[in-house]
């Protein structure tokens, strides 16, 4: 794709770690991480996080890990876990060593032993109701705890109490002990640990007591020796927070988090616990769902790993909020599709056509190019006969004007093939069209007819040889721009975001294709077979993307 062999273009994250190594900062490492939670599938905003991570990492010689940030036990899986890891993968991208948050747990319980020894952090036991009201607002200063001054022995008592599980889930919780009267909210003696009887899915029941978000993220990168840690904007008031630990730590190093736009894609969601509740009230078929905005569910609609890569790389990376276009990503899609897809044809609502002066038993191979651009892709045999379908769209009784394809009396040219002329329409009882009645002309296979123009091309396959498909039209799954610009963003689902055609004909060189295999049908659009439902004997094909942003005038 040329798109992708042009040099990227450079962004403030680029500059900086680059004016890093110019300062041999980090003695010239540069070390990122990409640290998803493993509470859901990745979506098309994690791989926008995943490409700046790897991408920068490889630029500048250094590694990126993966880290699983499973904290959170009762959301969290392997089932999450390694579907992160086989998406992460397939966009092409290797992590250099792999990690867990979880695998600190005890190094995290020694730091938070060491905070409140030197009197940085206090066991309070305030309800979470409580908590918030103690907290203020952002006209209002915060009230102090009265455990607050609990002394460092009895803070270290009931620490090791909460960890022995002494404690019901609640009872008290771990806080830094910094500023409640601090502008920035996350200053005012922030949770460092819950205690939360939870299974987890790698450290079983080991634990009752499990250190929150803020404390474990900047321990971690600290600890992996992260460089750049790199994250979303909204992380940017808690940067103060990631730098008081680490200074009051004295991990065994510093890493600078930097903060870019998170992606915002119109007409979908990108949220893992929204894309959760598609999954859990059945909107969706599953995290892999075609409609879906998930890595899995991109893949199965016949997104290439190029063409997501590509959109993050046009999307680029900047400071500041946006909301990107669905046509940007369909083009990713749709120009590698043209470039690279195989062509072939598929009749979705198919209308019988007999050419009555083709000899009746007659078979004819054509030989026809896989792409028009690419004689390397080759060609392929398709067999022509007496009885073919066509698409009922591509016939008019009452043709509007400037009308190409077929009408009564008129001439059209069968795509690689020749030129016909219908001559009767057959009509059932109810006047039904059921099959028209044509004559071919036998000197225009490859050639123009003589004396005449013949300006319509239209697709077609042979009754005789087509194989039977089902093929699932899809369409945005939101009908607003920002579904969540509605109180409850299930309102704004597209109640048309799939359309089942069955009983479509494709041409018969499909019979040996496999599932994920990405094609263009002429004049119809870009499909891929269903790597779940479609069986070689009842193939099913999901549109990727149609062949023209339809969405455009709308
Ligand atoms: P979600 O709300 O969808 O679960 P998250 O940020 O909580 O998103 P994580 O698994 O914690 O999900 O995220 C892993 C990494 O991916 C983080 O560094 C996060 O900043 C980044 N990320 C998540 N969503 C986006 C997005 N829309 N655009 C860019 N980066 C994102
Ligand atoms: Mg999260």
């Amino acid at each position: 794709m040329s798109s992708t062999t042009k040099k990227p273009s450079s962004n403030f994250i680029r500059h900086l770690i680059t004016n890093d190594l110019r300062n041999n900062k980090n003695d010239g490492k540069v070390i990122t991480r990409f640290p998803p939670e493993p509470n859901g599938y990745l979506h098309v905003g994690h791989a926008k996080s995943i490409c700046l991570n790897f991408t920068m990492a490889a630029e500048f010689n250094g590694q990126c890990n993966l880290r699983f940030d499973d904290t959170n036990p009762e959301k969290e899986s392997v089932e999450f876990m390694e579907s992160i890891e086989r998406d992460i993968q397939w966009l092409g991208f290797t992590w250099t060593e792999k990690h867990h948050s979880s695998d600190y747990f005890e190094q995290l319980y020694i730091y938070a032993v060491q905070l409140i020894t030197s009197g940085d952090a206090y066991i309070d036991s305030l309800d979470s109701e409580q908590i918030r009201q103690y907290r203020g607002s952002l006209t209002e200063p915060g009230k102090e705890s009265p455990d607050r001054n609990r002394s460092i022995e009895d803070n270290l008592a009931l620490f090791s109490a909460m960890k022995n599980g002494d404690y019901p889930d609640g009872e008290y919780i771990l806080r830094a002990k910094i500023d409640m009267a601090s502008p920035n909210i996350n200053m005012r003696d922030p949770a460092i640990y819950r205690i939360k009887r939870a299974h987890h899915f790698r450290t079983g029941d080991a634990w009752c007591l499990y250190p929150m978000y803020d404390f474990t993220h900047c321990i971690s990168d600290a600890l992996e020796g992260i460089t750049h840690s790199l994250c979303t904007l909204e992380f940017e008031d808690h940067r103060p927070l990631y730098d008081w630990f680490l200074d009051k730590l004295q991990t065994p190093s510093h890493p600078q988090q930097i903060e870019f736009a998170r992606l915002q894609l119109e007409y979908t969601i990108v949220s893992k616990r929204k894309l959760a509740q598609l999954v859990d009230g059945n909107f969706v078929s599953g995290w892999d769902d075609p409609r879906m905005p998930t890595i899995a569910g991109m893949r199965r609609a016949g997104y290439t790993p190029e063409s997501i890569r590509d959109f993050c790389e046009r999307i680029g990376i900047t400071k500041k909020d946006s909301w990107i276009e669905m046509a940007v990503l369909e083009n990713c899609i749709r120009e590698d599709l043209n470039e690279n897809a195989p062509r072939a044809m598929a009749v979705l609502k198919p209308l019988r056509i007999v050419i009555d002066n083709y000899p009746d038993e007659q078979v004819e191979i054509l030989e026809v190019s896989n792409h028009p651009q690419k004689p390397e892709l080759g060609t392929r045999k398709i067999p022509f006969s007496k009885t073919i379908l066509i698409e009922q769209d591509d016939f008019a009784e009452t043709p509007p004007s400037k009308y190409k394809r077929l009408v009564e009396g008129g001439e059209v040219r069968l795509r690689s093939s020749y030129v016909i002329k219908c001559t009767e329409i057959i009509k059932d009882e109810s006047g039904n069209i059921i099959e028209l009645r044509c004559n071919y002309d036998q000197d225009t296979l490859g050639k123009k007819p003589e004396g005449r123009k013949v300006k319509g091309v239209i697709h077609w396959v042979c009754e005789q040889h087509a194989i039977d498909a089902e093929v699932r039209l899809y369409d945005r799954l939101f009908k607003l721009a920002n579904p969540e610009s509605e109180e409850d963003f299930l309102d704004a689902l597209n109640p048309d975001s799939l359309e089942t055609l069955t009983g479509c004909k494709v041409e018969a060189s499909l019979a040996v294709s496999q599932p994920g295999d990405r094609f263009q049908f002429e004049r119809t659009g870009y499909f891929c077979i269903d790597s779940i439902n479609s069986k070689p004997e009842a193939l099913v094909f999901n549109r990727t993307v149609t062949l023209r942003d339809t969405w455009q005038n709308q």
